[in-house]
């Protein structure tokens, strides 16, 4: 008997690897696992004040399909970044959207560009389109190659992410650079400017990605309300994007895709400015924290502007995670290369500060 067809492209896509989630309690006999979880880049605040009100009132209506075009989120994005509500499409997390990016622009016979190592969900929804995936090296100081991955264009190509700040990395890439290199891409490619981690960062020279788009209409910014907003489990992201790029979004998206909840949530988490901003100022003191400690124990630390560190552990990648779970967090290894570690609550920064001290002396 034969199965469904199924298509081709589909063979060997690697699968996301979600973080592993911490055991909370010991249930059933079951030893409780880490209780931290430092693996998937979340924000470790409870939501912001005012979000899990709009949340909750949202769900006494959920028997209703959500407002299609998110026209409330959509007007106060556009607002607040002061750019056209027509520019604007939003998306069930950024993956969703970069998913859409993908659907509107790429299939079987053409080339999508990114750096490796650099966001995971990049390879699966490259091949999950039928296009190719050109990946270009990062640089030995793990920053993005703009020169080689301008050099790596086609007439092929037709889109290429640039992560910044790189996931898992950390690292930036800065305004002359990125100005450079847009200046060498063909404006029928599109650029897409992933700044999932955005409100991480100090450097005033990392440019704002919504000032870059404003007159260079092949470039989208990818934003996302699940780091910095703590809202990783609702689904809502967005881009901004010129016309005819953020029409093909609309058209692409999943109808009703993204929740009342996380629409009237995502307004919410816009309208609580002050208390992000209060936060993200104590993650990116903590980062600091974590840094200069790392690097007083001796580890080579990428510099990083996003809400996690990476440590290029290698061969013993395996090692230090298994060393982090013993402890009480979980890390994010990824394969024999490294791991990378979210700046979380300071209890849990600190065990991780102790385990890569212990780990460290036994090199
Ligand atoms: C976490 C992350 C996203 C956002 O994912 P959502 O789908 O919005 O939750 C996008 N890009 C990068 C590089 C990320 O690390």
């Amino acid at each position: 008997m034969s199965t469904p067809k199924l298509r081709a492209e589909l063979d060997g896509i690697p699968t996301y690897k979600p973080g592993r989630p911490p055991a909370t309690a010991d249930e059933g006999g079951v030893p409780a696992g880490p209780a931290f979880k430092l693996s998937s880049n979340e924000n470790p605040y409870p939501p912001l004040p005012g979000v899990l009100e709009a949340a909750t009132a949202a769900a006494a209506a959920f028997n209703r399909y959500p407002d299609l075009a998110c026209s409330a989120l959509t007007e106060e994005l556009a607002g607040r970044f002061g750019v056209p509500a027509g520019h604007i499409a939003t998306g069930t997390g950024s993956v969703g959207v970069a998913q859409q990016l993908l659907q509107a622009t790429s299939g079987p016979g053409d080339e999508v560009i990114y750096a490796w190592r650099s966001f995971e969900a990049y390879p699966i929804i490259t091949q999950i389109s039928g296009a190719a995936s050109v990946r270009v090296p990062l640089t030995p100081g793990e920053h993005h190659d703009l020169d080689a991955m301008a050099d790596a264009i086609t007439p092929r190509t037709r889109l290429v992410f640039v992560c910044n700040p790189n996931n898992p990395t950390g690292t930036v890439v800065r305004r002359a650079e990125l100005e450079r290199f847009l200046d060498r891409v063909p404006s029928d490619v599109l650029v897409v400017l992933d700044e999932a981690y955005r409100e991480f960062i100090t450097d005033p020279e990392v440019p704002d990605g919504v000032d870059v788009y404003r007159d260079r209409p092949n470039v989208a910014v990818l934003r996302t309300f699940s780091k910095a907003y703590g809202l990783a489990g609702l689904r809502v992201g967005f881009a901004i994007a010129h016309e005819p790029v953020a029409a093909a979004l609309r058209k692409t998206a999943v109808p009703f895709g993204v929740s009342q909840l996380a629409q009237d949530a995502a307004v919410a988490s816009l309208r609580a400015e002050p208390a992000l901003l209060e936060r993200v100022a104590a993650l990116v003191a903590e980062r600091a924290r974590m840094v200069g400690a790392l690097t007083g124990q001796g580890w080579t630390v990428p510099e990083t502007q996003a809400n996690f560190v990476w440590l290029r552990l290698g061969e013993r990648t395996a090692d230090f995670a298994a060393a982090c779970e013993r402890a009480g967090t979980t890390v994010r290894p990824f394969g024999d290369e490294g791991v990378r570690i979210t700046i979380g609550e300071t209890e849990a920064n600190d065990i991780l500060l102790r385990t890569a001290e212990a780990f460290r002396k036994e090199l």
